[in-house]
């Protein structure tokens, strides 16, 4: 694609990368089928190749964001299957993020949605006031129907049950089981650490099983990508979280940083090139993201371990945007639950998007909504007995009553080598009955 940018504007190094990702578009079209907004609202805008006309156009004339390009960008869903899909190698991520980053600088949003964003990012990435709120959208469920829409939706996506207690705060190591084959930083998450603290139990009896002393860090609370993705800061987080690590691999060193939320490993993974032109921290944000991988990653690499338990269940994988088009990895995490004795059926359409893309469902929720309702139909029509997810978000967005049971892929493997039955699979026995006896 010929770009127009002047020279003036190209001194901007983040101008001339956006114009570099530019300049390899050839228009062909091709992301168009694989967007999950253009399948479902059929306008270019909303696909990737008219987006990155609209972002071209606002860019190129120096122009401030207006409300049509504020609303096709915000729409995307960052899932980035265009990016799996796009022949010519364009870093959509990139080019979206510099927009969303440009529309923050020079576009006024209605009070309601500053208001909403302003909240989330106050609230989520600090698993304290995440704790908090969800406490108190419990208490207001039942007067919800008075209360503004945005605050409806936060309050329907909050769980109803009791919240799971947390894993310790403070910093702790887990020895490994056996001969120590790896050391490993877990992440813990923000919003995981208080919707699904079973999931990185899980992940540390995996880990610690498969000869990984883990250490959790009581300073390492959001990797930034909540943040970074409503545009709304987020860079300290990151920073910090780069620093904590960087102390824990200098001081007893560190094999790998495991992310088993895999919108945060995206993220994580990006350290070295968010920082790149921070002269006091680009190696070490470029050491975190090389050490940075998904938990299904390093369990691949040490070898599943025998499965002590064969939970004949058929699972059906649904792949997180983030693992298969963000993080490229697809097969691993279905080869290690065949290995570990389960059914795995692929879940059809599995490319698109299933609405949740971080706060996604709450600042769209239509869009969400049809994705969320499009996606259980093809599960469904599968019929698992219980579906595997290797992201918080994904699972909280497909959860529901009219859904199969959803758990993450590590507290399957966990199970299947000699962990405990997934909780939520006891709570729904029912449904898993036969193929637990
Ligand atoms: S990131 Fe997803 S929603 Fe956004 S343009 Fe690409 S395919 Fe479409
Ligand atoms: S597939 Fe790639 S090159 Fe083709 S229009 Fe989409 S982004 Fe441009």
């Amino acid at each position: 694609m010929q770009t127009h940018f002047t020279p003036a504007q190209l001194a901007d190094p983040a101008t001339a990368t956006a114009a570099d990702i530019l300049r390899k578009c050839v228009h062909c079209g091709f992301c168009t089928n694989t967007c999950p907004t253009y399948a479902l609202l059929g306008d270019e805008r909303d696909s990737p190749r008219g987006r990155i006309y609209l972002i071209k156009d606002m860019l190129e004339n120096d122009r401030p964001a207006d409300a049509t390009v504020v609303r096709h960008v915000d729409r995307c869903l960052s899932c980035l299957s265009c990016m799996t899909t796009c022949p010519s190698g364009v870093d959509y991520m990139h080019l979206v993020d510099h927009a969303r980053a440009h529309i923050a600088r020079t576009y006024r949003r209605p009070w309601k949605d500053r208001w909403l964003r302003r909240l989330l990012s106050i609230v989520l990435p600090s698993p304290g006031r995440f704790r908090l709120a969800l406490s108190a959208a419990r208490a207001v469920r039942p007067f919800q129907g008075v209360l503004p829409g945005p605050m409806r939706r936060m309050i329907a996506l909050a769980p109803s049950a009791k919240l799971p207690r947390a894993l310790p705060c403070a910093r702790a190591v887990y020895p490994a089981v056996g001969n120590r084959r790896r050391r490993v930083a877990l992440l813990t998450g923000c919003v995981q650490s208080v919707v699904g603290p079973e999931v990185n139990a899980a992940s540390i009896r995996l880990l610690t099983r498969h000869g990984c002393e883990v250490v959790t860090l009581s300073d390492v609370k959001c990797c930034g990508a909540l943040r970074l993705h409503l545009a709304d800061g987020g860079l300290d987080q990151a920073r910090a979280t780069i620093a904590a690590l960087t102390r824990e691999a200098r001081e007893a060193g560190l094999d790998a940083v495991v992310v088993n939320t895999s919108g945060c490993g995206v993220v994580v993974k990006d350290y070295g090139h968010l920082f790149r032109d921070e002269t006091d921290l680009a190696s070490d944000a470029a050491a975190i993201s090389a050490l940075a991988c998904d938990i299904t990653e390093i369990i691949a690499d040490l070898g599943l371990a025998p499965p002590v338990n064969q939970p004949a269940l058929r699972v059906a994988y649904h792949s997180a945007c983030s693992l298969q088009h963000g993080q490229k990895i697809r097969s691993a995490p279905v080869k290690l639950l065949r290995d570990a004795g389960f059914e795995v059926l692929e879940v059809p359409e599995g490319h698109l998007c299933c609405g949740s893309a971080g706060v996604y469902n709450i600042l769209q929720p239509e869009i969400a909504g049809a994705l969320r309702a499009r996606k259980l139909v093809k599960i469904q029509s599968i019929r698992p007995d219980v579906v595997a997810a290797g992201n918080i978000g994904c699972m909280m967005q497909i959860r529901g009553s009219d859904a199969p049971p959803v758990v993450h892929t590590a507290e399957l493997l966990d199970w299947a080598t000699g962990g405990p039955t997934p909780g939520l699979l006891l709570t729904t026995v029912n449904t898993v009955k036969p193929f637990l006896a």
